[in-house]
């Protein structure tokens, strides 16, 4: 008789487990409170839609905070794994300039989605939509739409708690501490960060980006692009220092970041630029010697004093390091992806519960960060075939 495993949520995570659990060994049923499932992958899809990057697997591994927690599962499942597997059920990918990994031009999301789903249904998973995980009966099993489900192993892959409208709302976290599992309160990663800008600045530069910048907090640089927003700051080069952004904002209330607005250029060599050049005004040295952008020029322009704008060396050390003041994040619901949810100590290196045997944790529930890229999918779906692979070998 084949062994029962119960999925709970229908995201990446969910499907990859499904796709590599052996079909002749386990009988798989996905519950989804959703009508339809992959809600959040979908949205995904809307922006660039990162499946996974392809850098070297040991240098994909240091992005993820902490980075020893999903080792494992990344190196058991990696990028190439990823893209190859995607290639076998017919999604084949690209590799962009900035060395994300797209599915191949022309392919929608929702085809990416359907593939997937064509792939479940081909190895006999089920997937049952409005159906609600809320509780555990005495005997450990789950209570899904008022009902005990007995099942050999149960699997929670409930998604972070952002983009709520998506299913992925964190309201079982309640539930998991009651039942004495150690979470933590969700915080947003990925998300846009608050500046009180000057009025006139932001009248002036609002939507628009600044290229090719890069940004350090607590020593750490993220190279990439930033958008000034009315709020704030918002994108890649940003997105990449949550995990430092978030501790400063903890312990000091505020958080200071760094932007070097030219990043290809030392300090000297900026310096000795603005000091010969042939222009008359800092604005036109700024603009056709050093190439900087309209925002960046007026970032400078509107936040150094008159003094160490006209200064030269003043003037390259804002150019190399611009400090600005972050007062808070954007909701909880705006972010990309979530920290919190259960504790890593909650669970094993198999990601079994350790207050519920053969029942266990993947994809973004678990407390575990990644800047924005393609990471956060590659580990929802490593953690998923890792545990796919593991109860495989079970006898
Ligand atoms: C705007 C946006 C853009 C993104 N872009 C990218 C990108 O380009 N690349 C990338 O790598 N990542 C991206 N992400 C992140 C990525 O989509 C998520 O990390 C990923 O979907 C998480 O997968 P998961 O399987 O862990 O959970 P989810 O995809 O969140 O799925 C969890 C499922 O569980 C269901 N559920 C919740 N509670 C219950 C319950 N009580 N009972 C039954 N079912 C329940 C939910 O309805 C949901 O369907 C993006 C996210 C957003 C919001």
């Amino acid at each position: 008789m084949k062994k029962k495993v119960a999925i709970i949520g229908g995201g990446p995570a969910a499907f990859l487990l499904a796709a590599f659990l052996d079909a002749e060994k386990f009988s798989v049923t996905i519950y989804e409170k959703n009508k339809t499932s992959g809600r959040k992958f979908l949205v995904a899809g809307k922006g660039g839609f990162n499946l996974t990057h392809s850098e070297a697997v040991e240098q994909l591994i240091q992005r993820y905070t902490p980075d020893d927690f999903l080792a494992n599962a990344l190196s058991h499942f990696s990028n190439t794994d990823f893209r190859n597997w995607l290639d076998q059920i017919g999604i084949p990918t690209y590799i962009g300039s900035s060395k994300r990994v797209y599915p191949k031009k022309g392919i929608k999301p929702i085809e990416v989605l359907n593939a997937i789903l064509k792939h479940l249904k081909e190895k006999s998973v089920v997937i049952k939509y409005e159906h609600t995980f809320s509780d555990w009966d005495q005997y450990g099993n789950v209570i899904i739409n008022n009902q005990a489900i007995s099942a050999n192993y149960t699997v929670f892959s409930l998604g972070g708690s952002s983009w709520k409208v998506t299913g992925s709302d964190g309201g079982w976290l309640d539930t998991f501490s009651k039942k004495g599992i150690q979470t933590k309160a969700f915080q947003a990663s990925n998300c846009g960060y608050h500046i009180n800008w000057k009025a006139d600045f932001i009248k002036k530069n609002e939507g628009t980006p600044l290229k090719n910048i890069a940004i350090s907090c607590n020593n750490i640089v993220q190279k990439g692009e930033a958008v000034i927003t009315t709020y704030g700051l918002e994108g890649n080069a940003i997105y990449g220092l949550s995990p430092q952004i978030r501790e400063q904002l903890q312990t000091n209330s505020t958080a200071r970041v760094y932007i070097d607005f030219k990043p290809s250029l030392t300090l000297e060599k900026i310096h000795s630029k603005i000091h010969l050049s042939k222009y008359r005004t800092t604005t036109d040295i700024l603009k056709k010697e050093l190439k900087l952008s309209t925002p960046a020029i007026d970032l400078l322009k509107t936040y150094l004093s008159k003094d160490s704008y006209l200064d030269t060396q003043s003037l390259a050390i804002n150019i190399k390091e611009f400090s600005l003041e972050i007062t808070h994040t954007t909701s909880l619901d705006e972010a990309i992806s979530t920290v919190g949810g259960i504790d890593l100590k909650a669970v094993s290196d198999q990601f079994e519960l350790k207050k519920l045997p053969h029942q266990f944790c993947v994809g973004e529930m678990l407390d575990w960060d990644a800047p924005t890229g393609g990471y956060l999918l590659q580990a929802c779906a490593s953690t998923g075939v890792f545990l796919a692979d593991y109860l495989n070998k079970i006898r």
